[in-house]
């Protein structure tokens, strides 16, 4: 169970494996496969797999690690499968973010600088459009208005076993009585980020990541985190809190 694990550092190779998955998913779109990885970072096949466990240990990614080719699932702020939130760079569809509140960090990395980063969601109840412009760490506009990121898992459940569902519980819906309705759907509660909560919950994780080629494993502190999202506002009552 990867909470409250113990502090560690990642190797010079899962350092190296990092960067390298990043700048192949910020030039490509997707991430690299076991090759691509190895010609951009002389690692061999052992060495990107016991990286890639660390990274994962270190919650920089998630692959499948029953796969013989260490299928990368994630790589926060991105997703390697669709997901709720299209990310448009210059127009064209450039990937899938992570979850809906990941999709607000993307623009915060080096290679986005200065780029309009658009995002296509849906309402998670009815599937209606939502859509996010960001750019530079900011969230220049959103429609509809009424928007909110609905988060259905307590952080006392995420990354039990990896972050999967935890980026599966958080949600675009365009206003409260969708959230509500949702809820009803998938028999949970949840609580409710503004789209300005939650980019001031994102931007912490989003100024470091690339920008500091050695930046420590993130560690999973459900306490903390809830403490954290109460003292952005949050109502998070939804969660038992
Ligand atoms: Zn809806």
């Amino acid at each position: 169970m990867p909470q409250n694990i113990p502090e560690f550092k990642f190797s010079d190779e899962a350092l190296k494996l990092r960067q390298c998955v990043y700048e192949h998913w910020c030039t490509h779109g997707h991430a690299p496969n076991l090759r691509a990885a190895h010609e951009a970072t002389g690692l061999s096949r052992e060495q990107i797999l016991e990286a890639y466990k660390q990274l994962d240990l270190g919650i920089m990614c998630i692959v499948d690690q029953d796969t013989q080719n260490f299928n990368l699932l994630k790589a926060p702020p991105f997703s390697s499968y669709p997901s709720q939130a299209q990310v448009f760079v210059d127009g064209k569809l450039h990937c899938y973010a992570g979850c809906a509140m990941e999709s607000l960090a993307m623009c915060m990395m080096p290679p986005f600088q200065g780029k309009e980063l658009r995002i296509e969601g849906y309402c998670a109840c009815c599937l209606a459009p939502v859509t996010v412009v960001t750019k530079d760490g900011e969230t220049l506009s959103y429609k509809p208005p009424s928007t909110r990121i609905h988060v259905s898992l307590s952080p006392r459940d995420w990354n039990k076993t990896n972050i999967v569902s935890m980026c599966d519980a958080m949600n675009f819906v365009v206003d409260g009585d969708h959230a509500a309705a949702y809820e009803k759907k998938i028999v949970r509660r949840g609580v409710l980020f503004t789209l300005e909560q939650a980019r001031k919950f994102i931007t912490g994780t989003g100024k470091a990541r690339m920008w500091q080629y050695e930046r420590i494993p993130d560690y999973m502190r459900p306490q903390r985190i809830i403490d954290g999202i109460r003292a952005l506002g949050v109502d998070v009552s939804g969660w038992g809190e």
